[in-house]
């Protein structure tokens, strides 16, 4: 649409402020979805949605565009892709030049504060200045890309529209443990575990991380995100489980257990154990589990066996508040997926009014599905705009 008058309003200072410092400043912009066994797994909330428009513009399709764009990408072992750079400004400064080739205006520091149905076709934004100066400007085509927020208020602009809205939440962030001495084992990760809320049917899967204040990984953010309005309706009091074993249930791990103790009979239990784990979070576990560490594995026995089995593949945390991972965090929740047309994006009610991006109850783990999601909406909302 080269003959289109296309207007950015950013109430913040920089357009793409976000952009710059997803991925810890390097932006993890997509997914190779290598590993990811459906869209399900990756977006907790309108996987239904994603899995429609993916086949619209694809991560490859994500990929190939900024590749095209003049960015070198490169796929990680974890699947995530990142520019080679590792530069989040890169995509930044990708992106404001092909805004700027192609004519589009960016207005910062003005806060669309409504949107109205205009006298005739089309819509009135509302904004306001820095110096608290307002202004009004009438569009044919309205997109709202306003991104998460875990407030409500951050939808204040389309209260007067009566959009369903599913109450925002916050997603993606790490476990507080109240008092407990795992915390001592900062830095320590166990690369393959299950994480479970008690109670539920609710379970998350990957590395998991000690830190200083609870438990965090992509085990426990990915539990988070699956778990974020669970956790927030316990006010993120609630117990959880870990399988420390990953996906071993109690006969397998007694099975490993007794082969460690047959080939190290005289050996005592603090000095040799399973290699998922380091010696000080071996202390703990045997600890925990009531064990004395100088026990020969011969004395073990049964009873001993199966209380370090129970604390192996089901110990038990008390969650006691929940804490920010890199500053990350998603919204869960935003305008309900009900008000929009899923093949354009575009309202139902309100015909040229479209949503994208977080806004929507759209929501993913980590690993580049948010952005990714960003991406595809985006390019759904402009094809449609175009027709
Ligand atoms: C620290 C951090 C790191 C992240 N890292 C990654 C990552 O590596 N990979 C990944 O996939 N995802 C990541 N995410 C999530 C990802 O950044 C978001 O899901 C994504 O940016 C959403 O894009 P969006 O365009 O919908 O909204 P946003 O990027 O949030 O953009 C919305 C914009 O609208 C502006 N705005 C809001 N209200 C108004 C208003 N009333 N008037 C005018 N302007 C307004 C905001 O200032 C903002 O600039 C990260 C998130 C955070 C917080």
């Amino acid at each position: 649409m080269p003959h289109s008058r296309v207007t950015v309003y950013e109430r913040g200072k920089r357009p793409l402020a976000k952009v710059a410092i997803t991925g810890g400043g390097r932006c993890n912009l997509t997914n190779s979805f290598e590993g990811i066994p459906s869209v399900e797994t990756a977006y907790p909330r309108g996987a239904r949605l994603m899995k429609r428009l993916l086949k619209e513009f694809s991560h490859k399709d994500a990929f190939e565009w900024f590749e095209n764009a003049g960015v070198k990408l490169t796929i990680q072992e974890d699947n995530c892709v990142f520019p080679v750079s590792q530069d989040a400004m890169e995509i930044v400064n990708t992106l404001l030049s092909l805004m700027h080739k192609h004519g589009v205006v960016i207005r910062t520091q003005q806060k669309v504060t409504k949107i109205a149905t205009g006298r005739n076709e089309g819509y009135d934004v509302f904004t306001i200045d820095k110096e608290g100066k307002t202004n009004t400007e009438s569009y044919n085509v309205v997109v709202v890309t306003t991104g998460g927020s875990p407030k409500i208020s951050g939808l204040d602009m389309i209260q007067d529209l009566g959009f369903d809205i599913v109450t925002p939440v916050p997603s993606l962030f790490s476990l507080c443990l109240k008092n407990n001495p795992i915390t001592e084992l900062t830095g320590t990760v166990v690369e393959n575990v299950t994480s479970s809320i008690v109670g539920t049917k609710i379970k998350a899967e990957g590395p998991l991380l000690i830190t200083h204040w609870g438990l965090s990984g992509p085990s426990i953010l990915k539990l988070s995100s699956y778990g974020a309005r669970y956790l927030q309706e316990c006010d993120y009091k609630t117990n959880i489980a870990i399988n420390w074993f990953h996906k071993d249930n109690e006969a397998s791990v007694c099975e490993q257990l007794t082969s460690l103790a047959l080939n190290n009979q005289h050996k005592q239990l603090q000095n040799v154990y399973p290699q998922r784990f380091n010696s000080r979070l071996w202390s703990y576990l045997l600890h925990c589990s009531g064990l004395n560490p100088m026990l020969r594995w011969a004395e073990l026995g049964r009873k001993g066996q199966n209380k370090l089995v129970a604390t192996l593949t089901n110990q038990q945390f008390v969650i006691d508040g929940k804490n920010r991972f890199k500053e990350e965090f998603v919204t869960c929740g935003g305008v309900a997926l009900g008000n929009i047309n899923p093949s354009t994006l575009e309202s139902k009610k309100y015909p040229g009014l479209y949503f994208a991006g977080e806004v929507l109850d759209v929501d993913a783990i980590t690993g580049g599905f948010n952005l990714q999601a960003a991406w595809t909406m985006a390019f759904v909302v402009a094809k449609s705009c175009i027709k």
